[in-house]
């Protein structure tokens, strides 16, 4: 007689938007005594939008010529950051050029060759440690101008000399705050929030959320350490990840819940449950119907 009770929650949780995936997880939906959240496309909406074009002296391209550069390197990419990037000059009227060569790393950012020049895009902290040319110093004081106004910042290289930095600006969802709250008190713990962000761009989400620990610049294997070292510590982990890079941790998670809105498919398979509901508060109401599901078969 313990089927019927978690067969009618999965139901209820479908019904709420969340997808799960068989009667197991949601048996243990209701257990974990600690949250993980990622920032982007989970806390945040996932569609951020490109607000500051810094071209670097120097460099010889004006904001359109930067954007556009940027834009053809991210044309391929699946990353919220690079598709608001393309977003971005598109509402410009810009041509975006063709890129050859595409790479994408995790927490880093990409790669490619547009017009027969090597472009990169991607986290300025990251890609300025790869290399110490003449136009780093500037790079970084413009990158973290951004970042202490709580932008995301992304630097251009072109043949690997900073050319330019962009800034873009994600939203809160409007339930991050309420969400964050009910986690607490269904778990007895609140959240902590893992992103590949800079911690000056997360800091002021974190705590308009209501999260006080925020662990920032994590790459998608610091995520992995960060939830196994919350599991070694005794805790039944929960992690809810966006679906683009969160793969590794949302399988080193007891309980892993990707985000679906953005999905990528990998962390649609990888996770336990899916949020098809654009509503980070799906997560919460999920896991108290596990429990409740749980009074009622044992
Ligand atoms: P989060 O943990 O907030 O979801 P990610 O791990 O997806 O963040 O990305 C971390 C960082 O890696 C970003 O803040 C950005 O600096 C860089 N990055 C990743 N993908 C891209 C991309 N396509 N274009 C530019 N930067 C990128
Ligand atoms: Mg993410």
């Amino acid at each position: 007689a313990t089927m019927p009770p978690l067969l009618s929650a999965m139901a209820n949780a479908g019904r709420h938007g969340v997808l799960v995936k068989s009667a197991v997880v949601m048996e243990r939906l209701g257990r974990p005594d600690a949250v993980a959240l990622d920032k982007t496309g989970t806390l945040t909406e996932g569609t951020p939008r490109v607000t500051d074009v810094v071209p670097l002296p120097g460099a010889e391209l004006d904001e359109d010529g930067l954007l556009a550069l940027a834009a053809g390197a991210e044309r391929p990419s699946e990353h919220p950051l690079g598709r608001a990037v393309v977003d971005a000059a598109r509402r410009r009227g810009l041509a975006v050029p063709d890129a050859e060569d595409f790479g994408s790393a995790p927490g880093t950012g990409v790669r490619a060759t547009v017009g027969g020049r090597r472009i990169a895009a991607g986290s300025p902290a990251r890609l300025l440690r790869e290399q110490a040319g003449q136009g780093t110093a500037r790079a970084s004081l413009e990158a973290e101008k951004l970042e202490r106004r709580g932008r995301t910042a992304v630097l251009v290289t072109r043949d690997g000399e900073p050319v330019g930095v962009l800034g873009l600006a994600d939203r809160l969802r409007a339930d991050a705050a309420r969400t964050v709250a009910e986690l607490a008190a269904l778990t007895g713990r609140p959240p902590v929030l893992l992103t590949g962000d800079n911690p000056r761009a997360a800091a002021p989400l974190a705590r308009e959320a209501g999260i006080a620990d925020v662990r920032a610049g994590l790459l998608p294997q610091d995520k992995v350490a960060a939830v196994r070292e919350m599991t070694g510590a005794g805790h039944e982990v929960l992690l809810v990840g966006d679906g683009v890079n969160d793969a590794p941790a949302l399988a080193a998670a007891h309980t892993g819940v990707a985000m679906g809105g953005v999905g990528a498919d990998l962390a649609l398979e990888t996770a336990d449950a899916v949020v098809v509901r654009d509503e980070l508060a799906a997560v919460p109401r999920a896991m108290a119907l596990s429990r409740r599901a749980r009074r009622l078969v044992t």
